[in-house]
């Protein structure tokens, strides 16, 4: 087997770190049994972090580090002197890198921010394994058409798309999309409580270990509003056929049911190196992961029950934003931003962010804003800062 070309855009990150955890593994497997490498780091790119950036440049090979914020140029360069190692900085930087040939390019920026890198990497025709959601919400039809003009294949690496993905065949036959969340640190906290949760209570995920913005999101279930809608331009399949279960334990990591009864569903333990892994892999399943392998004597039962929608109305709300299309869901996407950096700063309340994305969204409705669909990034950009601005004058008021 050949070589493997990878690109890691959000390196230094939750998702970033894991990634090059399941290349140092599988190449260090090869060594060890004398093969060649699996895999070979093109380039890696972080926002700020250059000392992180630069560590896992020189520990990976990479043959090119990107930083996007160029203040911190200067020692990036200063960093990789004498490496060998190509550096650049600033968002065009980062979206050459992400449209040089490879064979993956691991899209795991946090937020819309990710938006420019994923779209030249798919219109450059590389494969891209995509963790960073937000910019299929705000971008699914232009990146599925993107996409297919080009011949790249979006392999999803979020835990519950991995899960659809791997055991999807065919649209005909298919009943549902069954979408597992696991309710998030304030499953059982009465909603009378909710008002008065604070960031740090909010970031302490039950099951997984992931970076800020995507724990906060799983506290409020927006993480799972956002999934919702990936999952409905991925697979191309209807809000209402697309169902979300609460489980706890996260073991059951997504299902689909079709028409004859039959439900499939993808296990494993909750560590992001599995669906890693496989979509660094795909089409096959090569690389092994030292991840820990189900006990299911020692679990002994798999937990279920329904989303309660009064506590967690995100879920309700990007249903609504996927029937009313167009920018619906990127003006969702781009609220919830605004209002989780404003609640991370203390300025406002944890009832706030969905009051923020849901006020936010009907403001802009009322302006004639969501109903077409936008056909590239310069209008995408446009309601992005159109978001900004209503969601931040509706945070000045709370
Ligand atoms: P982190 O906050 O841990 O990491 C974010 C990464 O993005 C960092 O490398 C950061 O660089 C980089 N970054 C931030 N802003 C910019 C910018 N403006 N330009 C370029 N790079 C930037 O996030 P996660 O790894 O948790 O999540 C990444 C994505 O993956 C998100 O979309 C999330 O929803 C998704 N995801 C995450 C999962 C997880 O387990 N963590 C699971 C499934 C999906 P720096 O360090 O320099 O700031
Ligand atoms: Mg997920």
């Amino acid at each position: 087997m050949s070589v493997k070309r990878v690109t890691v855009l959000g390196a230094t990150g939750s998702v970033g770190q894991s990634t090059l955890s399941v290349i140092a593994h599988a190449n260090a497997e090869a060594a060890s049994a004398d093969e060649p490498p699996v895999f070979e780091v093109e380039a890696l790119a972080a926002g700020q972090d250059v000392q992180t950036l630069s560590k896992q440049a020189i520990a990976a090979g990479a043959k090119l580090a990107i930083i996007a914020d160029e203040t911190k140029y200067a020692d990036l360069q200063a960093r990789l002197a004498g490496t060998g190692i190509e550096t650049a900085a600033g968002d065009g930087a980062l979206a050459e890198a992400a449209a040089r040939p490879c064979e993956r390019v691991v899209a795991a920026i946090v937020g819309v921010a990710g938006l420019r890198s994923t779209l030249a990497a798919v219109q450059a025709g590389n494969d891209v394994a995509l963790a960073n959601k937000e910019s299929m919400v705000c971008a699914g039809a232009l990146l599925s058409e993107a996409a297919a003009a080009s011949g790249a294949q979006i392999v999803p690496m979020d835990s519950e798309h991995s899960a659809i993905f791997q055991v999807l065949h065919g649209r005909d036959d298919l009943e549902k999309l069954i979408v597992t969340a696991s309710g998030g640190p304030f499953l059982d906290t009465p909603i009378s409580e909710l008002g008065d949760m604070t960031a740090e209570q909010a970031r302490a995920h039950p099951r997984w270990s992931m970076g800020l913005k995507i724990s906060i999101d799983s506290s409020t279930l927006m993480n799972k509003a956002l999934e919702v809608i990936e999952a409905a331009y991925l697979f191309d399949v209807p809000g209402e056929q697309i169902d979300v279960v609460v489980h706890p334990q996260s073991i059951v990591h997504s299902l689909v049911s079709y028409r004859d009864g039959s439900v499939l569903a993808q296990l494993g333990e909750p560590d992001m190196r599995t669906p890693v892994a496989f979509a660094l892999s795909w089409p096959d399943r090569r690389i092994r992961t030292a991840v820990n392998r189900l006990d299911l004597a020692a679990l002994s039962r798999l937990d279920f029950r329904a989303v309660d929608d009064e506590k967690f109305p995100a879920i309700a709300l990007a249903k609504q934003a996927l029937a009313a299309g167009g920018t619906a869901p990127l003006i969702l996407n781009c609220a919830n931003e605004a209002a989780v950096a404003a609640f991370i700063l203390g300025k406002c309340g944890f009832l706030d962010i969905s009051s923020i994305v849901r006020d936010t969204m009907e403001d802009m409705s009322h302006s004639g804003f969501g109903s077409n669909k936008p056909t590239c990034l310069e209008e995408i950009n446009a309601v992005i800062a159109e978001a900004q601005r209503v969601s931040d004058r509706l945070l000045a008021k709370v």
